[in-house]
């Protein structure tokens, strides 16, 4: 995140937002642009209310509701606060959208300029100030060309401020202009976004979500990339405590934030786990566990019409995450799985729960349906042939349609659980 801490806040009426991958898409650029100020609509909604938007070529401009408004010191906050995890955003600049002429954007510049420069010095020490215009001319037809404005400006500015060095590559202060025919817009200061591409702009798919620091972020990095993502848990009620589920749906609820409202679907693992108890190898347990999980996770996606599975999975990170034991746990899954995190380290997996508001979350201790009844030594190797004798033992048909008859979907809002009967008209993917 490389918010520079010394900006202030100025007379702002419009924020110019940049993407950059989407703008590459071609055809498919319309579709990808409404995405994209959906999300910007759905992380701003609480200070913006309903924005406006103005769509220009590789730029999308937002506007507070009311016509003729500036921004708010709530809205500008809002601002830093979101933008940085707000997936298909490039950056995003508040600032300043005047006609196009070098007169309006002279009076701007001139007007805030002494309250930036203010801001800047108290910052940096003298020495190390930089700085520089670069100006964007996308209108050709515009009388001054680029590098004339840059220098009527550095011309002006620099004879006035003369602690001030110009660094055309890498300023401290640097005033962005983008000109345009329809218009100018002038900034000081860019919020960087995460990049990649507007949540739901890529397909849909399911992902296994846990009350783990991972998985949430699993459903991130998927989003990040443009994906829908509806969400399934599984528990073991009574022997899981309800806090387990109310824990999930607030998750999902923070994800949802970055997305159109995915589904959670609540899958009672218990009359499996109760029969992989009794009659399999304990070593095996985690790992039958896990097959049937996938299992019933390929009935709910056929259900919602997802095209792929997603776990938190991480190489190596526990037993049942083992390059071997991943492959025998996806012999019983007829889906692609996809697995975001797989080589992530632990500690940018924390940083990115972090950054999107998960990790308070995923912190509170709650059982998790994978410890009921858990082996003291579960294998990290397991052969493929030895677990799918060990499964023939069970009566896979009937355990998994009692696992369906006790599935919910869940309200994130106010965690009301319905049952969810429509699964047990999908087949069973055996
Ligand atoms: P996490 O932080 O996501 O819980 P973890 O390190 O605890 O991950 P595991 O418990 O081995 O890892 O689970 C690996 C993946 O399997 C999880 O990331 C998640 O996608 C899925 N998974 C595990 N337990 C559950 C569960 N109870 N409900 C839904 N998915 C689960
Ligand atoms: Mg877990």
């Amino acid at each position: 995140m490389q918010v520079s801490p010394w900006q202030p806040f100025l007379p702002y009426n419009a924020v110019c937002c940049r993407y950059s991958e989407i703008g590459t898409k071609g055809r498919n650029r319309g579709d990808f642009v409404r995405h994209l100020t959906e999300g910007l609509e759905r992380r701003l909604a609480s200070t913006f209310g309903r924005p406006r938007f103005d769509l220009e070529l590789g730029r999308v401009y937002l506007y507070p509701e009311a016509e003729g408004r500036e921004l708010t010191r709530e809205q500008w906050d809002a601002l830093h606060r979101e933008i940085p995890a707000l997936p298909g955003i490039a950056s995003v600049s508040p600032g300043w959208r005047c006609a196009p002429s070098l007169e309006a954007l002279e009076e701007y510049v001139f007007r805030t300029f002494p309250q930036v420069y203010g801001a800047y010095v108290a910052a940096v020490p003298e020495g190390q100030r930089t700085y520089a215009m670069r100006v964007n001319r996308c209108d050709k037809k515009f009388p001054l060309r680029s590098a004339e404005m840059e220098r009527r400006f550095a011309e002006k500015i620099l004879s006035a401020h003369p602690d001030l060095k110009l660094d055309l590559k890498n300023p401290g202060l640097r005033i962005g202009v983008d000109v345009r025919e329809s218009g100018i817009f002038v900034d000081y200061e860019r919020i960087a976004g995460p990049g990649g591409l507007p949540a739901g702009s890529g397909g849909s798919t399911l992902a296994l979500l846990s009350g783990g620091f991972d998985s949430p972020v699993a459903c991130y990095e998927m989003m990040r990339r443009g994906a829908y993502v509806d969400f399934v848990t599984f528990h073991s009620s009574p022997y899981t405590p309800e806090a387990g589920l109310t824990k999930i749906c607030d998750i999902a609820r923070v994800l949802n934030q970055f997305q159109k409202r995915g589904r959670v679907v609540a899958v009672n693992l218990l009359p499996l786990q109760k029969a992989i108890r009794d009659n399999c190898e304990e070593k095996f347990r985690t790992i039958h566990y896990r097959r049937n999980m996938m299992r019933l996770a390929c009935v709910v996606a056929t259900r919602f019409h997802d095209e792929a599975l997603v776990t938190g999975d991480n190489l190596g990170q526990v037993a049942s995450q083992t390059l071997g034991n991943m492959r025998v746990i996806e012999d019983a899954c007829p889906m692609m799985i996809l697995r975001p995190l797989l080589v992530y380290d632990k500690l940018d997996i924390m940083a990115v729960a972090r950054k999107i508001g998960t990790f308070d979350l995923s912190e509170i201790p709650v059982p998790d349906s994978c410890t009921v009844f858990s082996p003291v030594n579960p294998t990290t190797k397991a052969n493929l042939g030895a677990v799918r004798a060990d499964e023939a033992k069970l009566d896979l048909p009937v355990l998994l349609r009692q696992c369906l008859e006790q599935t919910t979907i869940m309200s994130t809002l106010n965690y009301a659980a319905h049952p969810f009967s429509e699964l047990l008209e999908e087949p069973l993917p055996l």
